[in-house]
């Protein structure tokens, strides 16, 4: 009676289920095993379990027994070992090549006296799936984390990046950074970002990050910056926000590119090799943007032309050497002696050219009374003293750049023609 119930039970479940005894004599077998196996409850019942699955491990499965039916517990197939239970065809159409159901096996106790234990049988094929694709995602991410790695080291090599937090913190810089700036990175990580050196030329730079904070926008820029040790470096530098979910600034990376090779040459290409003055090409560039960028009406500016007195009487009687010394420091003389804004340039043999924007004639006169007095007073060396002549210009809008300098060209032959170390203007 009861076992009949148990019957109607075993027969219900999604499961497969097995009485069997330790002879492998099967007294039951329930429905879900007749639908899987194509193996009917008549045609096995009653027979031994060896005949319609010869190749199973019996001494396995007779331990397997033996262990239930004395130690009065279940004991459990290893559904990961090589020892599987009965093979059974998925019936199921899957996504996967899984075509052998993988089951997960439990021989229990069941009529001790009778030595006879239940074997159930789970289908695990689904678990088992999932832990497949599982598997196949974690290498897959795996892969790809090599590959990441591979590609950061490649950028911490070839490429000079910082990041910093919103505060400008530093978090992180690349290895050729640290080479290029000769910076330690443990020295450089937690410190502002205000340990480079930017020169002041360049300081500009922090205005501009304000508005990269307003505007949200990616900033570049060519930016003078001095390694450790004070060497001076120039770089395009390339600083881009980072915004979370909200928009919310948090972090700046910046790349930065090496353009000292090309600055030098720029450089090179502007500046009078003797003095350091800007060469002529240049000051005419200047000129030329100005008159071409702004309207004539709103350009405002005097030219002096001035030529150093006597200066082949000086080559005369200390030597060229003494005579280049010479045209070093009156160069250097003017220049100091003027403002940020005006510019300065080697006109030719020992003359030179300068502008001065936005000024009036007495202003004019002025800053070059001051330039001839600098320079008459400005020792050469112990013996020698220089005096120039100077000749002053104004722009006119209605005339041609080169009417500008013809005027100072003859105010400066009136200031030689009058005795030198004079200050003449014809406007
Ligand atoms: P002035 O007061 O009329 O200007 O007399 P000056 O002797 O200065 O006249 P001039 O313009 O005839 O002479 C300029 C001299 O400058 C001639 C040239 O040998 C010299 N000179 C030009 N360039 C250089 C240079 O680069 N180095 C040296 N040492 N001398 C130069
Ligand atoms: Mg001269
Ligand atoms: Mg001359």
């Amino acid at each position: 009676m009861e076992f009949k119930h148990c019957d109607i039970l075993l027969d219900s479940l999604d499961n497969g289920y097995i009485i069997l005894d330790d002879n492998f004599i099967v007294t039951y077998w329930n429905k879900w095993l007749c639908i899987n196996t194509q193996i009917s409850q008549e045609q096995i019942m009653g027979k031994s379990l060896k005949e319609f699955y010869p190749d199973l491990n019996y001494t396995v499965l007779q331990r397997k027994i033996k262990t239930a039916l004395s130690l009065k517990t279940p004991s459990f197939y290893d559904p990961n070992s090589n020892t599987k239970f009965i093979s059974i065809n998925r019936n199921k159409v899957t996504t996967s090549s899984l075509t052998l159901m993988q089951q997960q096996v439990i021989i229990s106790p069941y009529l001790i006296n009778e030595k006879k234990v239940i074997i159930s049988i789970y289908d695990i094929s689904e678990l088992h799936e999932t832990k497949l694709l599982i598997q196949q995602k974690n290498d897959k991410v795996t892969e790809l984390n090599e590959a990441l790695e591979a590609d950061k080291e490649i950028i911490n090599q070839n490429i000079m990046i910082m990041r910093t937090l919103a505060n400008g913190v530093i978090i992180d810089v690349s290895m050729l950074f640290c080479d290029f700036f000769e910076y330690e990175k443990q020295n450089i990580i937690g410190k502002s970002a205000s340990i480079l050196k930017i020169d002041e030329s360049s300081k500009c730079l922090y205005e501009e990050l304000q508005n990269i904070i307003i505007n949200k926008e990616p900033w570049s820029g060519e930016l003078e910056i001095k390694t450790s040790s004070d060497k001076s470096k120039w770089v395009e530098a390339r600083i881009s926000p980072i915004f979370d979910e909200e928009n919310n600034l948090i972090e700046f990376n910046t790349i930065y590119y090496d353009i000292t090779n090309k600055k030098l040459l720029e450089e090179l290409y502007i500046t009078d090799a003797l003095t350091k003055l800007y060469n002529r090409a240049y000051f005419d560039e200047i000129l030329s943007s100005i008159t071409k960028n702004q309207r004539k009406a709103d350009i405002n500016f005097a030219l002096i032309l001035t030529d150093i007195d006597h200066f082949k009487s000086i080559n005369d009687n200390y030597g060229h050497q003494v005579g280049d010394e010479a045209l070093k420091a009156v160069a250097q003389t003017l220049k100091k002696a003027l403002r940020e804004n005006d510019v300065i340039a080697r006109w030719g043999g020992e003359e030179f050219v300068v502008m001065l924007k936005n000024v009036t004639v007495k202003e004019a006169q002025m800053i070059a009374e001051k330039l001839r007095s600098v320079v008459e007073n400005e020792k050469i060396n112990d013996l020698l003293t220089c005096t120039c002549s100077f000749g002053i210009s104004m722009y006119i809008a209605s005339e041609k750049i080169d009417d500008t300098f013809k005027r100072a060209d003859d105010a400066l032959y009136e200031a030689k023609r009058s005795g030198r170390n004079k200050v003449m203007t014809k406007l």
